[in-house]
């Protein structure tokens, strides 16, 4: 009796090990990769800042030593870097935002990130726009037509591994990533307006687009497009 528990015993400290065995490390490469998404979207927010007060184009190549300022040192004041390695990040440009020089993997999440975040903005905006013109669901929209600066998260309207805007698209289905196919796996999360959307980022077309109150962001982006003429 007493040695079949100490073998039970024995085979469910053998099953914690071997649990602990395969999770430990995908926590730590986890905790890894999320301390390096969060020094790149410091990297490209602060770039940012940098371009926007000193009226640089967001193509402009800079240094992150140019903007070091605008950045938040890391734990021993120097600059933050990627834990899963040991290169610095390098100079990049606000359209295609920074990139992690130690690991694919975290690139691969933090470009289908800000493509996923970029559509949501302008579908947001186009949105707008469309309800300010009294266009329904099924109408399109180009997005070059909307004013960047007003309403994207990045400001560029553009995936982070291209140049280009979206290309046009019907109100009712949200812009395309022509670059990738998990860009467009799931739409954004719906920025500000979420009252157009489901929980899966799907649009409520029960809701007439004209019906609904587009209030202050709408005006924003209509002012921004008089001003710029
Ligand atoms: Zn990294
Ligand atoms: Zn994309």
């Amino acid at each position: 009796m007493k040695k079949n528990l100490s073998t039970t015993l024995g085979v469910a400290l053998a099953i914690v090990v071997a649990v602990a065995a395969i999770f430990v490390p995908q926590h730590r490469a986890r905790a890894r990769r999320d301390a390096c998404l969060n020094n790149l979207r410091q990297l490209e927010g602060a770039a940012m800042s940098y371009c926007l007060e000193n009226k640089l184009p967001f193509d402009k190549t800079l240094t992150p030593e140019a903007f070091s300022a605008y950045l938040l040192p890391g734990r021993d004041g120097a600059p933050a870097i990627c834990p899963s390695g040991t290169a610095p990040y390098s100079s990049f440009n606000v359209l295609h935002g920074p990139r992690c020089p130690n690991s694919t993997e975290h690139n691969r999440i933090f470009v289908t990130k800000g493509c996923r975040g970029e559509k949501a903005a302008v579908w947001a905006a186009a949105l707008s726009r469309g309800a300010a013109r009294g266009l329904s669901w099924t109408d399109s929209i180009d997005p070059k037509e909307i004013t960047i600066g007003f309403y994207c998260g990045k400001c560029t309207g553009t995936c982070p591994l291209g140049t280009n805007g979206y290309p046009p698209f019907v109100l009712a289905s949200g812009p395309h990533c022509p670059l990738s196919a998990e860009h467009n796996a799931a739409q954004g999360h719906p920025w500000r307006n979420g009252e157009f959307f489901d929980k899966h980022g799907n649009a409520n077309t029960n809701l007439s687009l004209s019906a609904v109150d587009t209030n202050s962001w709408s005006v924003w982006i209509e002012r921004r497009t008089q001003s710029n003429h």
